[in-house]
């Protein structure tokens, strides 16, 4: 089992949640500006990684403060 517990501290859990599932057409800007401040920004990018190379089901929406596309991205310039 993963430890999660350093969502106990996240930001996003303060604030609507859509904002971090942009629709099409909408910026992932004010959810980025968020994550810029957020105690746990680390764990957070490291646990969307893992989850958007597919070890886990969920890769959608802003994590870490990057979108689904930033982060593959970084995994094909860290491949
Ligand atoms: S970095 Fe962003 S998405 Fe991750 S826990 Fe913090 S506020 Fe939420």
């Amino acid at each position: 089992m993963r430890n999660l517990d350093w969502t106990d501290e996240a930001l996003c859990r303060q604030v609507d949640p859509e904002l971090w599932f942009p629709e099409t057409g909408h910026t992932s800007k004010a959810a980025k500006e968020i994550c810029a401040r957020c105690p746990v920004l680390q764990s957070c990018r490291e646990w969307a990684a893992q989850t958007t190379a597919g070890e886990l089901s969920v890769a959608q929406g802003v994590w870490g403060g990057m979108t689904e596309r930033e982060r593959r991205q970084q995994l094909k310039g860290a491949a």
